[in-house]
């Protein structure tokens, strides 16, 4: 393809973008899809010959669509927000059309030097230690296992270069809750910890943070028994039930203990540009690394996970390779950041970041912030206040964990009295809601029971939105 050719068909993708994004409130939020059905709609063998640019597009229409669940439509309630604002698709357009090579700060200066500006903006708007440096990442799952690489080699004394774990003479522990995310006991086994030694540390029945006595506890025990305890994975916002663990509480006993402390905010975190949100983080300075996305509640389109480490020398000594190839004469003055992570070769991520804040600006984006916490409350209160209605947990962020409770299932004080015939109930109802692509909410177990999670936070969602989302709820689960 040449320049030429890219520009026309280039306006015409942009055209079909914008025309997309206009249409997508009238589409079903849910992919209606059978498993194949999108796989069947393409030939089983690559094309000998070009094809044409229209046709190419048309398939957009006709192959993808269908096959999406629409995590920009207005409606969309499910796992948590995961906006891909238009500003941060420019960016990610740009990345793409320059198709820069980061391996090494010389092979793409401005690649490096503008990630080093973002992840400097992103700390200070969410009023993260001035001494800290950062680094993006695709995911909080890559960041998470990093940051428990680090904590492996501090604990270590870097036993990478000698016989790695199995040279160990006692086994090392890592700390979290059963909270925490998927990808936390995974960093935890891939690590090398393995599962043996990954303690999910009690938590508080009606918030589900950490108890910092059961931390001490578990910590103190497996001293006395002979391990190591080496990490602890603290939850600031939990993708359950956005519960906030006592990240001071857990410094103070971290620091007894020479814990690696690693805060996991990949939702919450977006939260921290509001000042009135930093007491989620209050003792971060403590902490040693800390993980969030502007991929989900923000607005850049995936891929982008903020890596932030209080000792970036320490990182950089766990991570670091070279091979002569790569060597150069700024080495030493530059940030090389093939030496901040496991991938060599990384994308232009920080454009999506620049384009979206100039082209949004900050103040546009703590309103939105604020507008989806708002209705996250206003959603709370109106379930609160509905017999036959409740709220499971703290609404702390923009999740609401709630459950339609019929006669006779559950007595005043909420205990449930028929979990099955519950659960039944729940699973029901709302899998007939999602079906109905009208709108899309998540169930999840809590405590042994089927709740319903309503996440607030695309893009788009209006004060109207979660008010006809909550007439759909009642609609569904009262009938
Ligand atoms: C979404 C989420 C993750 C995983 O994020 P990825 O970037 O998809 O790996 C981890 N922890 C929490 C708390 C999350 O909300």
């Amino acid at each position: 393809m040449t320049p030429e050719e890219f520009r026309a068909a280039g306006h015409e993708l942009v055209d079909w973008i914008a025309d997309y994004r206009a249409r997508v409130p009238d589409l079903p939020v849910q992919a209606q899809v059978k498993p194949g059905e999108v796989a069947a709609l393409i030939p089983d063998a690559a094309p000998e010959q070009p094809e044409d640019f229209g046709r190419v597009l048309a398939d957009l229409d006709r192959v993808v669509v269908p096959g999406l669940t629409l995590v920009q439509h207005p409606r969309y309630f499910g796992w948590f927000p995961s906006n891909a604002s238009l500003g941060s698709v420019l960016g990610d357009v740009a990345t793409a059309g320059l198709g820069a090579l980061g391996l090494t700060w010389q092979s793409a200066p401005a690649l490096t030097e503008v990630e080093e500006v973002m992840v400097a903006w992103l700390r200070d708007l969410c009023g993260l230690p001035q001494s800290w440096r950062g680094v993006i990442a695709d995911t909080a799952s890559t960041s998470c296992l990093v940051a428990l690489l680090a904590a492996r080699e501090r604990a270590t004394g870097y036993s990478e270069a000698r016989g790695g774990l199995q040279a160990e003479p006692q086994p090392l522990t890592v700390y979290t809750t059963d909270q925490a995310h998927s990808s936390v006991p995974k960093a935890a086994s891939l690590a090398g910890f393995g599962r043996d030694n990954l303690r999910l540390v009690e938590v508080d029945p009606t918030t589900y943070a950490m108890r910092p006595e059961a931390l001490r506890y578990a910590v103190e025990r497996d001293v006395a028994e002979g391990r190591r305890p080496a990490a602890v994975v603290v939850n600031v916002g939990t993708t359950g039930t956005t519960a906030v663990d006592p990240l001071a509480d857990v410094v103070a006993i971290a620091r007894e203990h020479d814990l690696w402390v690693h805060v996991d905010a990949a939702m919450a975190g977006s939260a921290l540009l509001l000042p009135e949100m930093r007491w989620l983080v209050e003792g971060v300075e403590g902490a040693d690394s800390l993980v969030w996305n502007p991929h989900k509640w923000l607005g850049a389109v995936l891929d982008c996970s903020l890596l932030y480490v209080a000792d970036p020398d320490h990182l950089v000594r766990v991570m670091t390779t070279d091979p002569s190839y790569l060597r150069s004469s700024v080495d030493g003055e530059v940030t090389q950041f093939k030496d901040w992570g496991i991938p060599l070769g990384r994308r232009f991520r920080a454009l999506k970041l620049w384009f979206m804040l100039r082209l949004e600006g900050v103040e546009a984006i703590r309103a939105r912030l604020r507008r989806d916490l708002e209705n996250a409350r206003w959603l709370a209160d109106e379930v609160a206040h509905t017999p036959g209605w409740r709220v499971l947990t703290p609404v702390t962020l923009q999740t609401v964990v709630l459950r339609h409770e019929p006669d006779g299932l559950v007595d005043a004080d909420g205990r449930v009295l028929d979990a099955e015939a519950l659960d039944a109930h729940t699973l029901a109802w709302v899998d007939a809601l999602n079906s109905s692509g009208e709108l899309l909410v998540t169930p999840a177990q809590l405590g042994g029971t089927w709740s319903v999670r309503v996440s607030v936070g695309a893009e788009t969602t209006e004060r109207a939105d979660v008010e006809r989302a909550w007439q759909l709820l009642r609609a569904a689960a009262e009938d």
